[in-house]
């Protein structure tokens, strides 16, 4: 009966179809038509998401000679068999959820909105009323970033980091036009890096396009620096392989590039991250609900990950703490102009108690640098020269007391090596 009624549905929309002449309609009948058409479309495509894990088990496939129930559901949908797969999945996640199931057969959600939802709340039931509620107002790309918020704290952050390992792919293709088409997916960390060391190449790209008076998409821009980046690494490759000769640059002092993109050192440069974490997250070693650890624009990571990127990456940390003072941190020496301007508000003379002295006032990481990479509003002071050559020269170590932070002498702590003692205690920049 049921299929009887799809049936009729079917002939019916596709005898409305066949006399469709675009030029006969006025344009506004025209607009009136495709939005009937867009909700039909909508509910169609939350139908068929509905259905496809049940009739991915139907074995007819076998009949036609096709490998797999996937491919025999793409070649129907004119679609590819990793599509067909991914919506096979999102179907089978959604059972148990009805209410999103609801809203997909009532034509409120699109399936890419569907299936976000479904993967994130079959791993949290709980969170499934507050996403539908989001789908509502938010964008798609904001309704993604909020459910792989909800999964990533429903799910333990190792294993998720092995699955984006396990999942990581590359594959190009010929487009419609005949242009190569690509989608790639990577591990959140490995896409932080791979975007930190793409953005100078886009941002050229840009420069020369404002220089030459065009005007374009960004993502126009970031094509052309995309292309720029494989060059200058393409010419980084040949360098290396070219036998040296006396008519060779050499290649320590001479870093390669195309002309307009910024070159390529020799050496592997760290990739600058921003990462986005919960202070005392951060502090206790794992997030708990409620909590963020991510990477802006790529997707949550685990606390690990961020301690790991301290070796491998320059990292700009934004820690939340209720307090704005506190937002900035970061792994590098270096004290970014905010901090800055907040520890000179906190700090306005020497920081240890009975000094006041106000002028040429040096910064001090209190926890050793090289032991924490930890820049942070907490972490630093401000010291006049006298004390903090007290502390960097003499084993003098600023203590808090009752009284206030006093600059005592000290012995060293037995866990630091000497020779870190003097590198990392200098004057910060
Ligand atoms: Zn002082």
């Amino acid at each position: 009966m049921i299929e009887l009624q799809f049936e009729t549905i079917r002939r019916e929309l596709a005898e409305a179809l066949a006399g469709l002449d675009p030029q006969m309609l006025p344009p506004s009948d025209a607009a009136d038509r495709v939005a009937v058409l867009s909700a039909i479309e909508k509910l169609a495509a939350g139908g068929r998401l509905v259905l496809l894990a049940r009739a991915a088990q139907d074995q007819r496939w076998r009949n036609c000679g096709e490998l797999s129930a996937g491919d025999h559901l793409a070649r129907q949908a004119g679609t590819s068999p990793a599509a067909v797969n991914e919506a096979v999945k999102a179907s089978e996640q959604l059972t148990g959820l009805d209410a999103t199931r609801a809203a997909v057969t009532g034509g409120r959600l699109s399936p890419q909105q569907a299936a976000a939802i479904a993967s994130a709340a079959s791993k949290d039931r709980a969170a499934e009323a507050e996403l539908l509620r989001a789908a509502e107002c938010e964008s798609l790309s904001g309704l993604r970033d909020r459910c792989s918020r909800v999964q990533a704290a429903a799910t333990d952050q190792a294993e998720r980091e092995k699955v984006q390992q396990r999942n990581r792919s590359f594959n190009s293709w010929s487009g419609r036009d005949g242009s190569l088409c690509g989608r790639f997916s990577l591990p959140a960390v490995a896409g932080a890096e791979l975007l930190a060391i793409f953005q100078p190449f886009r941002d050229q790209a840009f420069l020369r396009a404002r220089r030459e008076g065009r005007h374009e998409a960004y993502a126009n821009y970031a094509a052309d620096g995309f292309m720029d980046l494989a060059r200058a690494a393409d010419q980084q490759r040949s360098s290396h392989l070219r036998p040296s000769s006396p008519t060779n640059r050499p290649q320590s002092t001479q870093p390669t590039g195309t002309a307009d993109a910024p070159p390529v050192s020799p050496s592997r440069p760290k990739a600058r991250i921003q990462v986005r974490c919960d202070y005392f997250a951060l502090r206790r070693g794992h997030t708990q609900p409620g909590e963020i650890a991510e990477i802006p624009g790529v997707g949550p990571i685990s606390i690990n990950t961020v301690r790991d990127l301290f070796d491998d990456a320059i990292i700009d940390i934004l820690v939340s703490k209720g307090r704005d003072v506190t937002t900035i941190a970061t792994n590098t020496r270096y004290i970014p102009q905010p901090l800055r301007l907040a520890l000179a508000e906190r700090d306005q003379v020497c920081f240890i108690a009975g000094c006041n002295r106000r002028h040429r006032l040096e910064h001090d990481h209190q926890e050793l640098f090289s032991h924490t990479h930890d820049t942070s509003f907490d972490n630093l002071h401000r010291a006049c020269a006298h004390h903090h050559d007290l502390k960097t020269n003499h084993g003098y170590q600023f203590i808090h007391t009752p009284d206030g932070w006093k600059c005592l002498p000290g012995h060293q702590p037995s866990t630091e090596p000497l020779q870190f003692t003097i590198a990392d205690t200098g004057p910060d920049p």
